[in-house]
């Protein structure tokens, strides 16, 4: 059995039996595991704060091989996830940053943009930012990262570099990019707003939301709805 240690979020927890607990934990060294807290059900507990929602804790942990669950061993907090459940909007935003992880994070693989883009987030919600850009920004990134956002900039049928200010369509579907000048009778277009936001997005960090329209995010939002449900389909 082997003793592991790493800087970790918490994602969820379910209650086993009277006592103890299971939590989902997302390590930045090992990636996404689940393991069984004992005793955190207890109104004392070791555990304390240091398993709640997107708590950044350093866990220690024992894994045996061929178990799927790990057993937790210690967790201490280093920094409280807290100020993010104080307003509604903001919990119900950060509870979305929490569902998208659990679903996109594949267990046993460390995905270390994806845990620093985590981090990012949460202090930009921490420091008050715009709760829309914020999910917006997140859905776009963790999709990306997960393989899920298609290329806005390279048109999927010939290959052409796509600029800024060029005009594209999304072919039916919804995941691939197709020119002007490719055959795009049976597609959609896109509103030229929503690719500046995509672009604003991958090449700006989350403080940035100039040029960020209300229509472009509400536009981008939807289509990151549809991207987030066709992924869970497959
Ligand atoms: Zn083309």
């Amino acid at each position: 059995m082997a003793l592991h240690q790493s800087d970790s979020i918490i994602l969820k927890t379910y209650p086993l039996g009277e006592a103890d607990r299971i939590v989902a934990f997302f390590s930045r060294d090992f990636g996404k595991l689940r393991g069984v807290a004992n005793g955190a059900r207890k109104m004392k507990n070791r555990f304390g704060a240091s398993l709640e929602p997107l708590a950044h804790s350093r866990i220690q942990f024992f894994e045996k091989e061929n178990r799927d669950l790990v057993r937790i061993q210690s967790a201490d907090l280093l920094d409280s996830p807290m100020k993010l459940f104080q307003d509604y909007d903001c919990a119900v935003c950060a509870g979305h940053v929490v569902e998208l992880l659990d679903r996109f994070l594949p267990e046993h693989e460390p995905q270390d943009a994806v845990f620093r883009l985590v981090r990012m987030t949460v202090r930009a919600l921490e420091q008050g930012c715009d709760l829309e850009f914020a999910s917006c920004y997140f859905e776009v990134w963790m999709l990306r990262l997960a393989g899920v956002f298609p290329d806005l900039f390279v048109c999927s049928v010939c290959s052409r570099l796509l600029q800024d200010g060029d005009a594209r369509f999304l072919a039916p579907g919804l995941q691939a990019v197709i020119c002007v000048d490719c055959d795009h009778r049976t597609a959609t277009s896109i509103l030229s707003e929503v690719v500046d936001l995509v672009y604003l997005i991958l090449k700006s960090p989350l403080e940035t939301k100039d040029g960020a329209t209300d229509r472009a995010l509400r536009n981008l939002h939807e289509l990151n709805q549809y991207w987030i449900r066709h992924y869970s389909e497959r």
